[in-house]
């Protein structure tokens, strides 16, 4: 993880509920009763009032300065007014909140009431992302969504009045219906509404989504039969990039494109390696941490299944600092579970090699690539050498070029880059992810 004594934190909050369930969708969210609602913001705010005393049982350093908040899900904007402001308010007593951070709500078309929308703006919400996924309105209703192109249009409108001009509109190609005639429609639609910021997602149609099942076992229910096939989502997906480009829509990762300077803070810092905390339902957290302080503490955590602390930390006390290693937490993503305070946190700490790894396919999912000087200089020689015969390997196959130290996917490397990141990992890690 990059890090320096004037880390800010990101914090990432998770807000589970949907008015209806898309059928493609198969995240720990799904349409709960909105006596739900108000429980769950109670357990997130025990959360926000717990993180301090949570991090140091677990040896890690969870700054109090924050730049970025997200509050994804799931829906937020189906919150009540009163629990976008207790949410924000418990952020604000617990953490000190930049005056200039990015602080984003993800919402739904249609659904967004002018209270919450007011309780928003209160709170400090600057940058709004919305799910908008196609705005051909066919295909919208297909796939699960309530709204129309009218809808995101007078939503926009409505955020723009409130004074939120960061936005992003978020789409998918490969949605049941779609054809290259209708994604241009969508896209020519995002353009027109000038956002400064756009998501563009290939559809990766899950097994266990309602939309997956059918595609497995026939049906015409959720329109399978009419999904495009991978061809057509890859030309699309390239068609996206090319015309976000022409409106001045920068592409600077796999799935993102915005007006210079309004790139996404707060995903950067994913990519970027930067801490952050997610709090809520299946969450996950990335902090600087010492598991042999975790052990002292009394945790219970920080040993390996044999009860030895793990093998990188014996390395640390040799000289590598203690903040070469990274905690990775995250939460249930059982809903009951989380609302009766009985969930473990499930933690993992990451040594420098599985560091290195991420530092790469985090890294090469932006356009700005790795620095592999800058990973020597972090992670040594030893094991930044094997990385970058992988680099030479994909270069060969023109996946990726590198120049000036700098590596890069190219257009064809970002269609795969599944497989292309495969390449950086370490045999045990890739059997690891295959068990
Ligand atoms: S709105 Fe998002 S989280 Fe909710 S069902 Fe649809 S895709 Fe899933």
């Amino acid at each position: 993880m990059k890090h320096s004594a004037g880390n800010a934190l990101g914090i990432y909050i998770s807000i589970p509920f949907c008015r209806t369930k898309c059928t493609y969708c198969n995240f720990a969210s799904g349409v709960f009763p909105a006596s739900d609602h108000a429980r769950y913001v109670e357990r997130v705010i025990a959360d926000l009032a717990g993180a301090q005393a949570w991090a140091g049982s677990v040896g890690a350093e969870l700054p109090r300065r924050v730049d970025t908040v997200y509050l994804g899900g799931g829906t937020p904007s189906l919150l009540a007014p009163e629990l976008v402001a207790r949410i924000f308010a418990a952020v604000r007593a617990e953490f000190d909140l930049d005056a200039d951070a990015e602080v984003t709500m993800e919402c739904a078309p249609g659904q967004l009431t002018d209270a919450t929308l007011g309780a928003m703006t209160a709170a400090g919400v600057n940058r709004v992302s919305l799910g908008v996924q196609s705005f051909v309105d066919r295909e919208a209703h297909a796939s699960g969504r309530l709204h129309s192109r009218a809808v995101v249009e007078e939503d926009l409108r409505r955020l723009r009045a409130a004074g939120i001009a960061n936005l992003n509109v978020d789409l998918i190609a490969g949605l049941a219906g779609q054809t290259l005639a209708s994604w241009e429609e969508s896209l020519a639609a995002l353009v027109a509404s000038e956002v400064p910021h756009a998501s563009v997602y290939m559809l990766e149609v899950d097994e266990d989504s309602r939309l997956g099942r059918e595609m497995l076992k026939g049906g015409a229910r959720y329109r399978a039969g009419l999904v495009p096939n991978e061809d057509a989502i890859a030309q699309m997906y390239e068609r996206a990039i090319e015309r976000l480009d022409a409106a001045g829509l920068r592409q600077y990762e796999i799935s993102n494109c915005s007006r210079l300077g309004l790139e996404s803070r707060h995903n950067l810092r994913y990519w970027e390696r930067r801490p952050y905390l997610g709090v809520g339902l299946d969450a996950s957290s990335m902090l600087l941490s010492d598991p042999t302080l975790a052990v002292r503490r009394g945790s219970g955590q920080g040993l390996d299944e044999d009860g030895d602390l793990p093998r990188f930390s014996q390395r640390a006390r040799k000289g590598w600092g203690t903040q070469d290693s990274i905690l990775r937490a995250t939460t249930t993503d059982d809903l009951a579970t989380y609302l009766a305070g009985t969930g473990a946190m499930e933690t993992e700490w990451l040594g420098p090699a599985r560091q290195h790894e991420e530092a790469w396919f985090l890294g090469l999912r932006t356009n700005a690539g790795v620095n592999a000087a800058a990973l020597r200089a972090e992670f040594g020689e030893e094991l930044v050498e094997p990385a970058l015969e992988a680099v030479e390997r994909l270069a060969q196959d023109e996946l990726l070029v590198f120049e000036g130290e700098r590596a890069r996917l190219t257009a064809r490397g970002r269609l795969i880059s599944n497989e292309v990141f495969q390449e950086f990992l370490r045999p045990e890690t890739a059997e690891a992810k295959r068990g």
